[in-house]
Parts: C-alpha cells; structure tokens; sequence
C-alpha cells in the first residue's frame, strides 16, 4: 500500500473563515514531505487533521487507506509520532521516562522499555548512559528537542508528524537536527510530514514540498520544480530571495568541483542562480570557469542556513 496520508476535499472553517480551504493531497508511505507557509496559513490545522486533534468541516482524512474517522482514537494516534516546536518534557521526569512515556502506558514492560529507548538515545546523539536518568532542564534546546523525536519514534510508528519543530532552536542547532531528521528518515523509512514557515529548511528537507498561503494549497513540486517554476505569485515572492543570488555566490560559499573536463554548458559567474536553476534542469553539471556545478551544489547553497 503506497498512500499514508491522503487529504480528499479536506477544509476547516473557523468563525465563517477556512483555516485550510478544500485540501487535495497524498503522501506516499516512506515519502519524507514538507509542508511550508507563513504563519497563519494552515499548516498546523492540516497536521492536526491527521491525528483528529481537529475535526473536519467538510471531506475526509485517510490514514494507511482508512478515514481517519474510522479509526479507533488510541489506535490512530498510537501509529503516528508528533514532535512538536517544544517538546514539553515532563520537568519532573527523566529523560529516559520522558522518551518511554508511550511505551509505559501501553504496557512495554521496563526491560524492554530499556532497550528501545537507550537504543534511541544513542540513535539520535544522546549517550544514554550519560543523558537517561539526567532531567529535563539539564539539556539544552536541541537536545531535548533530540529527547521528543526519541519519544516520537518509541513505539515504532510508521508516521511521523514534525510542526515546526526546530523553529527555537540557534541556527547550528537547528542545523545538526536537520541532518537528524535526513538520517533517520534514509534509515527507518518512515513516512515524515514535516511543518514549516522556513524556506530554507524546506529546501534542504522536503523531497517534495507542498507551498500553503492563505489555507490554500498553492503547489506542490520538488525543491527544484519550486524555486524555477513557482506555480504562482504568491509562491515566487515567498521563494525569491532565494533566487536572486549570483552564480559567483555560490562559487564563494565553496560549492562545486574543481573540473578535469568543460560540462556542455558554460555559464558566468556574474548570472544569476535562477539562471544555473533553468540550467540545471537540462544538464546534470554545468560549468562556471574552472568549476563544476550539480543540482545538489544548487540546493545545497539555497537551502544553507
Ligand atoms: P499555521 O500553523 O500555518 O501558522 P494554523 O493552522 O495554526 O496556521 O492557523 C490557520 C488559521 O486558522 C489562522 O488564521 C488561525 O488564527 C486560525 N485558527 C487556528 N486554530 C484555530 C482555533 N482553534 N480557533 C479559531 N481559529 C483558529
Ligand atoms: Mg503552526
């Protein structure tokens, strides 16, 4: 089965104005999605209509094939992961009871409790024999933010929903659970819907990235498709400055590959990165005096914090 979520017709109303505005939208199982906007477009609602934390005005969320509606709450919910912006740990509690909080209370007894999330903590960075019986406010940030993913992922769920969940943190932070979120995605498969009012992280994340304004969706394409072929104004302008830039600021933020040989196409360092973009789509290097250029040098660079 290839559709884990699956929006059909999904809108929101709120005091006569749609929070999210007749929603169309599938991700495939193993898809690692980014759903972006401003604040205020939507984003957390349509999350939340996933896990029935809001209920719809009018049409259906699907999850794994069934109507969410359909699902027994506890059984919908104990499927899906959710990291949130802050984690809210229990202050009181250890790291090591905070991240088996789901696994406690779905009866996991304590060995194996044990053996998951230490399992988890070393996963994502967090030695347990060092982070498991500390408490919460002796971790930074980014590491309890690493202690909600461990949570999210303890029992095992085959989704996982991330609104904003990076968004306080520092940009180096911010930057190292990025390439968190890539690894564990490449090694657990797991379907991600990650939420964010980030251009730049959405860039670096999404294999594709649906654009919401306004409770609309208003796109959805790969990163690449995005950034050169905006469907709109509203998805150009939020996309823009990351376009202006020139060819030579690329060059100066150290991307590209010394050549041995000339690619088909030659550009200046003085044309712009929409121009390379454009390039980019019909050529799989391009060549910039003695540098060498790729699609990934490109997001690399749009994307960089
Ligand atoms: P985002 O996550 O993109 O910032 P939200 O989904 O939180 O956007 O909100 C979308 C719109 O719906 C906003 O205008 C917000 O004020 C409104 N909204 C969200 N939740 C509620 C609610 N519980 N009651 C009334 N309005 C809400
Ligand atoms: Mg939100």
């Amino acid at each position: 089965m290839d559709e884990m979520i699956e929006f059909r017709h999904i809108s929101k109303i709120y005091q006569g104005q749609a929070a999210v505005n007749d929603l169309n939208l599938t991700i495939d199982a193993g898809e690692l999605f980014v759903l972006v906007g401003p604040s205020g477009s939507g984003k957390t609602t349509a999350l939340k209509l996933i896990n029935r934390l809001v209920e719809p005005t009018d049409g259906d969320t699907y999850v794994r094939g069934t109507r969410a509606i359909d699902y027994k709450l506890e059984d919908l919910r104990g499927g899906i992961g959710y990291v949130l912006q802050n984690s809210a740990l229990f202050p009181n509690m250890t790291i090591f009871q905070n991240a088996g909080i789901q696994l406690e209370a779905s009866g996991v007894a304590l060995a194996d409790r044990q053996t998951r999330v230490n399992e988890l903590l070393d996963r994502v960075g967090l030695d347990h024999t060092n982070y498991a019986q500390r408490m919460p406010n002796e971790l930074s940030g980014g590491e309890q933010q690493r202690v909600g993913i461990v949570r999210a992922l303890a029992a095992k769920p085959d989704i996982i929903l991330m609104d904003e969940p990076f968004s306080a943190l520092d940009p180096l932070s911010r930057r190292s659970l990025q390439d968190l979120v890539l690894e564990l995605h490449a090694d657990l498969g797991t379907t991600i819907l990650f939420v964010t009012h980030d251009m730049g992280e959405a860039l670096r994340l999404g294999n594709r990235i649906g654009v919401m304004y306004d409770g609309v969706l208003q796109q959805v394409g790969s990163p690449q498709e995005i950034t050169t072929h905006p469907a709109n104004e509203l998805v150009e302008t939020l996309f823009s400055e990351r376009r202006i830039a020139l060819i030579q600021d690329v060059l100066d933020a150290g991307f590209g590959q010394a050549i041995t040989m000339p690619a088909t196409m030659t550009l200046m360092p003085t044309d712009s990165v929409a121009t390379l973009s454009e390039a980019l789509l019909t050529h799989d290097t391009v060549t910039v005096a003695d540098v060498s250029l790729t699609t990934a040098d490109l997001l690399r660079f749009v994307a960089r914090g």
